[in-house]
């Protein structure tokens, strides 16, 4: 049977959708069985050809067709690099991957009442796949997300709760409620079912390629896609698909930058700073819980840190636009980075676009 483990003191409790986070106060990280590389579904272009490799069974009445995004070349005079078109996605960001998955498992555990919260793709991805399966959906958002992200949420008759404070505050309020209500926590923080679902990346970027690419471009706010990527390579690396791992290469904006102080320190939690404001909000995470996990990740791979600052971030999003991709300022960023990476010219390397810029109107 899967079981959830504590990433901090090992205990395991079975899955069981009251439990969000260990009494240890640990964040919890999945320990399954199902998971096979060998039986991919060729003829499905979702991310569920990887079905084999997910733990969940009931999804068809959840799915969209999410994933299985294109891989592009970057441009003529930029030998070996991709973007990858993760903003081709039902709700329009790489988030879906994350919310399928979790939706799906939710809905096998009998969930009728989510609580999400988010600064605006995740809630999005969690609201229109929970209405999509009849579940209601509570949102704690930031009064200050963008009004597009708010109508989108309104569509999927989403229950919103403005909460006026730092991305911490809105986390607080949302746990608060499910402490009171007993609402199932749909977290992309927490629950590690959202790894099943953002790991997919890795797996289509290797199916896509042919091989494993030299570097992953990934930004870093939470991890879940830094995560999903390592989790996703692991996998195949550790059945003997891949016989090695990408550098991960993670982005994140310089005026909220945690991670990537803390990795120049050598430490092995988040640095504790001051952020300032950014235009790359998706990311401007000031504490991440994951930290611990996103370091050793990245330290595995012998990948590194880059931060990128405003001017870098408006000035990749221009160069998007004049390829004819319109991105959120937060997506940018990954461009952003993989300029400053001066890769060699054989190296490979895969760049994500995340998330679309009308969203972020
Ligand atoms: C969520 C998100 C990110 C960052 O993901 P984390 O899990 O917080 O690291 C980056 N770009 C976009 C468009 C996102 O929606
Ligand atoms: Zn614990």
């Amino acid at each position: 049977m899967d079981q959830y483990v504590c990433s901090r003191c090992n205990k395991s409790y079975e899955i069981n959708p009251s439990i969000w986070r260990c009494s240890c106060g640990g964040l919890l990280d999945l320990d399954k069985q199902k998971c096979e590389l060998n039986k991919i579904n060729h003829s499905l272009p979702s991310l569920w050809r990887y079905n084999q490799a997910i733990p969940v069974n009931d999804w068809i009445d959840t799915t969209m067709g999410e994933g299985y995004t294109s891989l592009i070349p970057i441009d003529q005079n930029t030998s070996h690099s991709y973007f990858k078109m993760d903003y081709m996605m039902p709700t329009s960001s790489f988030k879906d991957r994350g919310a399928a998955v979790l939706i799906s498992k939710a809905k096998e555990l009998n969930v009728k009442h989510i609580i999400v919260d988010s600064s605006g793709n995740a809630g999005n991805a969690f609201a229109a796949y929970a209405k999509r399966v009849d579940m209601e959906c509570d949102v704690y958002i930031n009064d200050k997300t963008s009004p597009n992200k708010i109508k989108q949420l309104k569509s999927y008759d989403a229950n919103i709760y403005k909460i006026s404070g730092t991305r911490e505050d809105v986390a607080q309020a949302a746990q608060n409620a499910v402490d009171e209500t007993g609402r199932f926590y749909a977290s992309h923080v927490f629950n590690p079912y959202f790894f099943e679902g953002t790991k997919t990346y890795a797996f289509e970027t290797w199916e896509q390629l042919g091989h494993v690419p030299d570097a992953m471009i990934v930004p870093v706010g939470n991890g879940t896609l830094l995560l999903g990527v390592y989790y996703g390579f692991i996998e195949l690396y550790h059945q003997n698909i891949v016989d090695k791992m990408p550098k991960i290469i993670a982005i994140q904006s310089e005026n909220c930058a945690p991670l990537s102080e803390a990795f120049n320190l050598g430490l092995s939690d988040y640095k504790k700073i001051q952020s300032k404001e950014t235009s790359a909000e998706g990311i401007a995470i000031a504490k991440p819980l994951r930290a611990p996990q996103i370091l050793e990740a990245v330290r595995n791979t012998q990948g590194t840190f880059y931060t990128v600052n405003e001017n870098e971030i408006m000035q990749a999003s221009r160069d998007l636009s004049n390829s004819g991709i319109f991105v959120e300022k937060t997506t940018a960023v990954n461009y952003a980075g993989f300029l400053k990476y001066k890769k060699k010219d054989s190296e490979i390397v895969v760049v994500p676009i995340c998330g679309s810029g009308l969203k972020s109107l």
